[in-house]
Parts: C-alpha cells; sequence; structure tokens
C-alpha cells in the first residue's frame, strides 16, 4: 500500500497532540493525521486529587475513540522513527507515514529505573505516588491509614510533568491527617533538589504559608538517590544519609519518549526532549518539524496550562511559516495550580522571565493567595473545559 502524506501529522493525542490535530481541523486543515498507539486518554491533572480521595477514578480517562475528531486519520501504533529531512515516521508494524509538518507531542515518560530501589518500594507500598495513575487507589490507602511516623514527599528539578502540582499531595495529605487528628504524629518532610523552593517569589511565600502552618520541615539541596528496604537514600552537598520512612510520596524521575533521541530530534542539554526554539516551538535544526508539551525542551512549560497557549501557537506558526510570515512568539507561559487544603487552591501563573501572570476572567483576587474559587475551578470547572473543549480544539 502507498505511503499516506497528511498535510500536518501529529505524534502524540496526549493533551498537546489531541488538542493540536483538533485545532487543525477547526482551522481547516484537511488532512490531518495523527500517531497514538494507546485507546485511553487520562486527564492527568486529576490524578492528584484521585490518589488523595477528592476525585473518583472513572472520572480520569476516556476511550481516545471518543475524542479523536472524525477528520483526523488516526494511526494506532506507536512512532519508532521520524526521518527529520523527509518527515517520514515508522510505526512499530513497519508501515509508514508521512507529514509535509510533524508536530511532535510524546509527552514524557516515568522511568522508575532512574531511581534504585523505587520499583520494588512501589510494589511494597512503601512508595506511593499520584504521578503513576497505576497505583491511586494504593496512594490513597496509604495516606489514609498511616496514623504516625515519618512521611517524605518529594519535588525534584526539570524533566517532570506538572511538576508543581507534586505539592498538591503534600498537602492534601497532611489536611487529612489535620482532620483525622495524627498530623501532629506524623514527622512530614519536602525534599527538594534544588537550591529553592520556586523561583517566583509571591509563589514561594504562599506555599511557604502553607508548609509552616502544617508543620512541614522543608529540605531544599538534597536529593532522593535510592530506597533501601524501609530506608531512603539521601544526598545533600555534606554527604550521604538514610532515614526510615513509614510513607514516601514520590514525584517520579522522567525521561522523553525513546524516538525522539532514535529520531535525533533531542540536542545538546535537552536529556533526550525535542530540541525546539522556546519562542516559535519550531526544531532548532529541521524547521517542518515542531515540539510541543512534555516533549519538548521547555523549562517548567510541561503543564496543560501551557499546552493552551502552545497548541495555539504551533497550529497558528504551521501557517504562518507556510505564508512565509514572521511567526508568533511563545512567553513560556505556564501554571502552578496547587490545593492547600481546607478545599482552597493558590492558581499561579508566570511565565519564561518568572514574571507572574494572570489569564483569569476574575479580576478582583489575587491568584497566587489560596481561594476556594480556584479550588472550585481547578476541582470541577477545568476537568469539564478539557473534556468539551479544550481536547476539541475549542479553548
Ligand atoms: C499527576 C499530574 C498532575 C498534573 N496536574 C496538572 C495541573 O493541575 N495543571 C496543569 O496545567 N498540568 C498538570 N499536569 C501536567 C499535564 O498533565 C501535562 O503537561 C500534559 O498532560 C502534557 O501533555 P502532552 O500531550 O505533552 O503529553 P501526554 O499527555 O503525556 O501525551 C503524550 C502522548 O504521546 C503518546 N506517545 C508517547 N510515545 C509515543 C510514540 N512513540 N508514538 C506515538 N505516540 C506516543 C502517549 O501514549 C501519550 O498519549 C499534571 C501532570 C501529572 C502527571
Amino acid at each position: 500500500m502507498a505511503m499516506h502524506r497528511h498535510d500536518v501529522l501529529v505524534i502524540g493525542a496526549g493533551n498537546g497532540g489531541l488538542a493540536t490535530a483538533a485545532r487543525l481541523v477547526r482551522r481547516g486543515c484537511l488532512d490531518v493525521g495523527l500517531v497514538e498507539p494507546s485507546p485511553r486518554h487520562v486527564y492527568k491533572p486529576l490524578q492528584n486529587y484521585v490518589g488523595l480521595g477528592l476525585a473518583h477514578a472513572r472520572e480520569l480517562s476516556r476511550p481516545q475513540a471518543h475524542l479523536v475528531p472524525d477528520e483526523v486519520a488516526w494511526h494506532r501504533r506507536a512512532a519508532v522513527r521520524i526521518d527529520p529531512r523527509s518527515r517520514v515516521v515508522t510505526l512499530e508494524d513497519g508501515s509508514e507515514v508521512a507529514g509535509a509538518d510533524v508536530v511532535v507531542a510524546t509527552g514524557a515518560r516515568i522511568d522508575w529505573d532512574a531511581l534504585p530501589g523505587a520499583a520494588a518500594a512501589l510494589r511494597r507500598g512503601l512508595a506511593v505516588t499520584t504521578f503513576d495513575d497505576a497505583v491511586l487507589e494504593r496512594t490513597w490507602q496509604r495516606i489514609r491509614d498511616l496514623r504516625r511516623g515519618a512521611a517524605v514527599f518529594t519535588l525534584h528539578a526539570q524533566p517532570a510533568s506538572g511538576r508543581e502540582t507534586a505539592m498538591k499531595p503534600l498537602l492534601l495529605a497532611c489536611d487529612h491527617w489535620r482532620r483525622e487528628g495524627v498530623l501532629d504524629a506524623i514527622d512530614v518532610s519536602l525534599v527538594h533538589d534544588e537550591p529553592v523552593l520556586h523561583p517566583v517569589p509571591e509563589i514561594e511565600a504562599e506555599w511557604r504559608r502553607h508548609l509552616v502552618a502544617a508543620g512541614v520541615r522543608v529540605r531544599l539541596a538534597t536529593r532522593v538517590v535510592g530506597i533501601e528496604g524501609d530506608e531512603v537514600l539521601l544526598e545533600t552537598a555534606s554527604g550521604a544519609t538514610r532515614e526510615r520512612v513509614e510513607l514516601l510520596h514520590l514525584l517520579p524521575p522522567y525521561a522523553a519518549a525513546e524516538v525522539v533521541a532514535a529520531s535525533g530530534l533531542d540536542g545538546p542539554g535537552t536529556r533526550g526532549f525535542v530540541d525546539v526554539d522556546p519562542e516559535t516551538l519550531r526544531h532548532r535544526a529541521h524547521p517542518r518539524i515542531w515540539g510541543i508539551g512534555d516533549a519538548a525542551h521547555l523549562g517548567d512549560a510541561r503543564t496543560g496550562g501551557a499546552l493552551r497557549r502552545q497548541t495555539r501557537i504551533v497550529v497558528e506558526n504551521v501557517r504562518r511559516a507556510r505564508a512565509g510570515e514572521p511567526l508568533e512568539r511563545y512567553d513560556g507561559y505556564t501554571v502552578a495550580p496547587v490545593a492547600t487544603g481546607g478545599g482552597r487552591l493558590s492558581f499561579a501563573e508566570y511565565d519564561r522571565s518568572l514574571a507572574l501572570r494572570r489569564t483569569l476572567p476574575v479580576r478582583a483576587r489575587d491568584e497566587v493567595r489560596a481561594h476556594r474559587a480556584w479550588y472550585l475551578l481547578d476541582r470541577h470547572v477545568l476537568p469539564r473545559l478539557y473534556w468539551h473543549g479544550i481536547v476539541r480544539g475549542r479553548a
């Protein structure tokens, strides 16, 4: 059978790829291809609520077949190689498909092998995480049942998907333990491998306010390097230590999809992620290849909030590049929504220059300061907007 060359071929149908494909159709692109092996589409932000008993697992996912627009040709296989010059993409069954332009949206994958002992600790239930949808029930069970001892939560520098939202399980767990009357009996600490908690001072101050109120010890420049039995191995500038813990909540190590480096689409210092110009989202060496979302080397802009901007810009830039017009610029806009307990949430928005941004159509209130309205938005409004607007290319 002859290989089909689509006008635009999108690789990956997560938040970014699906929204891009749908947006292309809405903008009148007549031949959009989508490469995605998974029959299930997950709305990841809800994982932090399911893993803390605040949402039901059935709210998390929908069949991909209900979401891919009829006008889009869905190739239900993984891409194993993208030829950067011809833009011919080889799929796992050996078949080929191509795009005049190719948008790489293959996300970031959890790489438990990068943390010695993590996979075994997850199996035993010592380690838990809201970041892996396969262990959410266990995560809630372990947090719900903890009554005393040491609980360590981790945060780390990029790469990670929705990195800053790892503060949600920490503060929501403290909220639960406070309501159960056991918080004082649990020694809760946050271990973060960076020297500052957050680079935006207003966000850092708000996070600290809640961490202090919950009695959480913050240990910066401290890295979890392994787990042995009930002990977590920590590394700081002054040396290595090991500590016994009752519960370890991990922000997992992340890696790029293998297809990126296998196709030579990574670059120096991108750690296997797509080497794009962070302003135009265009590949630095291959002008008809584009990268968005968690797959792209875009710093902290690995969030759904960031993707709402990126998908609009990449669709526009494919058109502008073809028309020879100047490309639209992405300012690195991203979000850091952190539920702080008591039905409140800090909804911070900032850009590459670390300046706070405000895009919500509500002007009166400080967004960084935790408020009930932001919790309702994050927990109840955004999931609906996601299924009915964002992945349909409408929001
Ligand atoms: C626990 C958690 C909570 C989060 N909370 C928030 C939040 O509150 N707010 C927020 O804005 N963001 C949040 N995020 C981040 C947000 O969910 C991600 O940034 C977003 O899902 C990234 O979308 P993506 O399309 O880049 O990648 P993904 O959604 O991961 O999609 C990538 C897709 O590519 C496919 N794929 C991979 N390899 C291949 C291949 N070789 N061939 C074809 N297809 C492939 C995968 O199957 C997948 O469907 C959170 C993330 C997590 C994990």
